[in-house]
């Protein structure tokens, strides 16, 4: 297993321009072919310790989620079973698999279907892990603090002594953790992450944060949408914008929370006054599932 946690190291950071603003990139979609991004840093601590006992990993959440699909890999390095608890599938899935559902099952995902969350200390023991809906738990600490020492690390190299980083939430965890390592490495060259909220609003966010640290000072700055998304929703400019990431950077960023991500960035141009890097947290399997909506919904018409 050394090896293959060997693999995950230090993303490239790049310098690109987009609307006329300059910005760093943090390509964490590059970290590694199949155990990309965000939730490749927030399951880290399981790559990287030795599990003697363990045999099986049970998680739970929707069905085209990346950190169902990242658990797959995960589980595949592992040689471990993986039981996926979901409430429902949609009948165009199960007829035309695709996306994080169809890969997550070429990996071996075994699928439970419509019964009642499991819980914790229901599931856990010697031979068995049990990971929470989108990783949201303690252990992600680890490979947030990797992260932050890599831009730590690049910052002070850069001599950049204030940066703005800007990442999109959903449970918050990455961003949380992120700030929280930043904060204590180093504190003459100071990091100050930005966040919006994709999944449910600002209140909701900061109930997430809560539940993770106490401390209220370590938390992101969050940011809120001009206006309402819900998520997994299309929106005509999420597509146009993303068309225009791709067209302009040529990097293609995660359809779920990129778009709002970078509209809410570029609606806060004070955010730029400083250098500003923003985090490409992958999740890219999860496009093509995405994708093919957005086209049968917008087509070339965009
Ligand atoms: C999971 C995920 C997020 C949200 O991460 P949290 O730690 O839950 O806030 C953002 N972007 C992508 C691409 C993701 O896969």
């Amino acid at each position: 297993m050394k090896n293959s946690a060997s693999k995950i190291c230090n993303s490239p950071i790049e310098l690109v321009q987009f609307q006329n603003q300059k910005i760093y990139i943090k390509r964490d979609d590059l970290l590694h072919v199949d155990f990309s991004g965000n939730k490749a840093r927030k399951f880290y601590y399981f790559l990287l310790n030795e599990f003697p006992t363990v045999k099986k990993v049970v998680s739970h959440g929707s069905n085209q989620s990346n950190a169902m699909y990242s658990l797959s890999v995960l589980a595949k390095m592992k040689g471990w079973e993986y039981i996926y608890y979901t409430d429902h599938l949609p009948s165009y899935l199960i007829e035309n698999p695709q996306g994080n559902y169809k890969h997550a099952l070429e990996n071996g995902m075994q699928l439970i279907l419509g019964q009642p969350t499991p819980k914790r200390e229901d599931i856990e023991d010697n031979e068995t892990l049990f990971v929470v809906e989108g990783g949201r738990q303690a252990e992600a600490r680890v490979g947030t603090k990797v992260l932050a020492q890599e831009i730590k690390l690049w910052q002070k190299a850069k001599q950049i002594e204030k940066l703005n980083i800007f990442l999109p939430s959903g449970t918050g965890t990455t961003a949380l953790f992120l700030q929280k390592s930043l904060l204590e490495i180093d504190s003459r060259y100071q990091s100050r992450v930005y966040t919006v909220p994709c999944v449910g609003d600002s209140a909701y966010l900061m109930l997430q944060f809560k539940e993770l640290d106490e401390n209220v000072l370590n938390y992101p700055l969050i940011i809120k949408p001009k206006k309402k998304y819900h998520f997994g929703k299309l929106y005509r400019e999420s597509y146009k914008i993303w068309l225009e990431l791709q067209h302009e950077m040529g990097i293609e960023f995660d359809l779920l929370y990129d778009p709002l991500g970078w509209l809410t960035l570029m609606d806060n141009p004070t955010i730029f006054s400083e250098p500003t890097l923003y985090i490409h947290q992958g999740g890219l399997k999860g496009n093509e599932s995405m994708l093919a909506r957005y086209q049968r919904r917008y087509g070339e018409d965009i």
